[in-house]
């Protein structure tokens, strides 16, 4: 029986999470959960579902305090934080976005095994992430690094060439331009369902480049190193290129359980967690280049990523500001990656070098969020 905490646990990683855990009572226990508190009520039904010890929110802790006597409820801005601080088998950080450093940072100097959902960790303080995380103790959720971390199993690691990332292309891969695009044209994404703004990131592209960037430090792999390929369909999840010449592929539907799954139970594979591939209907696997003239959000990240340092965090935190403005009707879809790309020029130059602690990226993410609000006003429809 593994001790399981849940963090993002009303996030559409946390409930996949929760799901896999109730079909699997025998294997995981969930012993607490955290999430920001918008609903108070998924949090209180997940809480008493699971009888769970402890539950960590930043909104509406005194409406699930009261209607969970006997849970210590802990709140505030660094409650998920201190939810991934308690001693157990594995930590799921299902946050979206930059705000997930801390909780991954306190997860791991408290000596948790990390299976990782939360690429904005990796993206935002990579080098700090890594140099805190022993050997093994980060386990990689997002499909794409799981399937990397499966088929590298087939090789040596000094065997490994190459990392292939897979992208969707998101909705608009066969659209002409990218002008006029509504939040419900973004949100409408082709194969995978997801949270709403890892769904816009798929659309623009700045997904992938996230994931290139968690890929290098994950895998300790060079950017020279690591490609994307658009696969539409989204059933190859990724694949690792040996020096022999040969490639393996991890595939199966597109489904995030069986990446949850895999990282929860690691190193043993839980049977039936997603379905496997039906053989008895026809498929067509296809693969091309990316666009990255219609798509510069890859390159841009990749630039980002060489350049290390500040320069990663900068990259998402403009992108976290631009997503909500054009989720929030103020910011056109085209604009985002302009914005993204506008603050990185401005703060390339004297961007540190170095990040060493979580509030050196707080300090960062706040000058390149103050730059981006600046542009949304400057690009406004
Ligand atoms: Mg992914």
């Amino acid at each position: 029986m593994r001790d399981v905490v849940v963090l993002g646990s009303t996030g559409s990683i946390g409930v996949q999470t929760l799901e896999i855990i109730a079909d699997n009572p025998e294997l995981f226990n969930v012993i607490a959960i955290s999430s920001a508190g918008s609903n108070p009520d998924l949090v209180i039904a997940q809480a008493k579902r699971f009888s769970v010890k402890y539950v960590g929110v930043i909104k509406n802790a005194e409406t699930i305090r009261q209607a969970l006597p006997g849970v210590k409820v802990i709140d505030g801005a660094l409650a998920s934080t201190e939810i991934a601080e308690i001693k157990c088998d594995v930590v799921i950080n299902g946050i979206t976005g930059s705000i997930g450093l801390g909780p991954t940072l306190a997860a791991l100097q408290s000596g948790n095994v990390l299976a990782l959902a939360n690429k904005e960790s990796l993206v935002a303080g990579g080098d700090l992430v890594m140099h805190r995380a022993k050997p093994g103790q980060i386990i990689p959720v997002d499909s794409e690094h799981s399937a990397i971390f499966q088929s590298s199993l087939a090789g040596k690691k000094n065997e490994i060439k190459k990392l292939i990332v897979t992208a969707s292309g998101g909705p608009f891969k066969d659209r002409q331009n990218l002008d006029g695009i509504s939040v419900s044209d973004a949100l409408k994404h082709p194969t995978w369902s997801m949270g709403a703004v890892v769904t816009i990131n798929s659309a623009t592209l700045i997904n992938k480049g996230l994931e290139i960037i968690e890929a290098h430090h994950l895998f300790q792999m060079p950017y020279s190193q690591i490609e994307a390929v658009i696969h539409p369909q989204s059933v190859v999840h990724s694949l690792v290129e040996f020096h022999d010449g040969s490639t393996i592929a991890q595939a199966s539907p597109p489904n995030m359980k069986g990446a949850i799954a895999y990282a929860m139970n690691w190193p043993a594979r839980l049977p039936n967690s997603t379905s496997p591939i039906d053989w008895s209907v026809p498929h067509n696997w296809s693969f091309e280049p990316v666009d990255s003239r219609k798509f510069p959000a890859i390159d841009l990240a990749r630039h980002c990523g060489e350049i290390g340092g500040a320069l990663p965090a900068i990259f998402n935190a403009a992108n976290e500001v631009a997503v909500e403005a054009f989720i929030g009707g103020k910011l056109s879809f085209k604009a985002i990656v302009e914005v993204v790309a506008a603050v990185v020029a401005e703060l390339e130059k004297d961007s540190p070098k170095t990040l060493r602690d979580l509030d050196d990226v707080s300090a960062i993410e706040d000058d390149a969020r103050s730059r981006a609000s600046a542009h949304l006003i400057r690009l406004a429809p």
